[in-house]
């Protein structure tokens, strides 16, 4: 991030929080080249996380793909959709806080399994015995189709 007084490109970000409920990051920072500190807001679309998937290909985070692994994940099982869009939220605020460009999608996939674990046990027990062995969370899908569990 430019620094609005002396144009250096080099700074630390000193904190981070989300404002308007998840519709964007506000962040302090502090210039490396004066010393001064300035504020920058982040909408989240203009932002860009990869994740890497096992074949190293890459592709954008995306939330409701996330949010479809946990949909399916919670079929049958007494969690709301609402519960579940929270949840998708949660993980995307956190995605971005982690303040990398990219992540490897396991990182992903264990950040599901902690929401997952906090809102149904069978839930995450389904999706933690069977994600490790995929690339993404969408293919989740069709491995509970097959499995086809109660
Ligand atoms: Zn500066």
């Amino acid at each position: 991030m430019k620094c609005p007084y002396c144009g250096h490109k080099d700074d630390k970000v000193l904190d981070s929080r989300s404002i308007r409920d998840d519709e964007g990051i506000r962040r302090r920072r502090e210039c490396n080249g004066c010393g001064r500190r300035f504020t920058t807001y982040e909408q989240i679309e203009e932002m860009r996380v990869l994740v890497v998937k096992k074949d190293q290909r890459r592709e954008m985070f995306d939330r409701s793909k996330v949010l479809k692994g946990m949909v399916t994940a919670c079929e049958k099982r007494p969690v709301s959709m609402d519960q579940l869009e929270e949840a998708s939220y949660q993980i995307e605020r956190a995605v971005y806080n982690l303040d990398e460009r990219e992540l490897t999608s396991n990182q992903v996939g264990e950040m599901v399994i902690q929401k997952l674990r906090q809102l149904d046990q069978v839930a995450y027990v389904r999706f933690a015995s069977v994600y490790r062995q995929f690339e993404d969370v969408t293919q989740f899908k069709e491995i509970v189709d097959v499995l086809d569990t109660p």
